[in-house]
């Protein structure tokens, strides 16, 4: 799940992004308005969280121009306004949540599964094809019924082929789902992931699509 994070407190925004990853969340962070905007385009995030009080506009413009189109992602409004105008505003021009700062981090990850569940790429939690089972709520996955255990990114890139099955999946497309921008990363870290879960599953249950990507059957 592709998370856009939209803040400029440099300190609540670092701690923020590694609370997220460490859940399993792949995390963008911006600090400005008009850099949101410009990632809502490259980067399709599944959900944004975005802070109102932002350096060049309010976050309030920010989701009116995100919702223009009368799509986008799921936006979950992180604040410190209290008020409930702010609420109201928010939620009328198409926020999905509002959370007032300061906040507990288990809510605000409690509120994020929900919109996670809510994307429809996830409705109950688990998903099974074949043997492999993984369960996106406890974050684990199981082979005939015997627990793996997977590196985070091993199980991310898991769960993106398991969430679209028959789909395939580009390199590039993985990358941008398991790691963050300005992330350091060898050229061939998918690889790398895919040889070590095909060690651990079944060699065949991630296939190859010669120059395309990688993709799992559907169930
Ligand atoms: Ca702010």
């Amino acid at each position: 799940m592709q998370i856009l994070l939209v803040e400029d407190d440099v300190l609540l925004a670092d701690g923020l992004r590694t609370a997220l990853r460490r859940e399993g969340f792949s995390v963008n962070h911006v600090a400005t308005g008009k850099d949101a905007l410009a990632a809502l385009i490259t980067n399709q995030p599944e959900i944004v969280i975005l802070d109102l009080g932002l350096p060049d506009m309010d976050g309030l413009s920010v989701l009116k121009q995100l919702r223009a189109d009368g799509k986008g992602p799921h936006v979950l409004i992180l604040t410190a306004r209290d008020a409930t105008e702010d609420k109201v505003s928010g939620l009328d021009l198409g926020a999905d949540d509002y959370l007032v700062k300061p906040f507990d981090m288990p809510e605000l990850l409690a509120r994020l599964r929900a919109l996670e569940r809510r994307t429809g790429a996830v409705r109950t939690g688990r998903i099974s094809n074949g043997r492999v089972e993984l369960d996106t709520l406890a974050h684990s996955v199981s082979v005939d019924g015997k627990e793996l255990d997977l590196p985070r990114r091993e199980y991310m890139l898991l769960k993106a082929l398991m969430e679209n099955p028959g789909r395939v999946l580009s390199r590039e497309s993985l990358e941008e789902k398991l790691y963050g921008w300005g992330e350091e990363l060898a050229s061939n870290s998918i690889e790398v992931h895919v040889h070590h879960l095909r060690k651990k599953i079944r060699a065949d249950f991630i296939k190859t699509v010669r120059g395309v990507g990688y993709t799992v059957s559907k169930p």
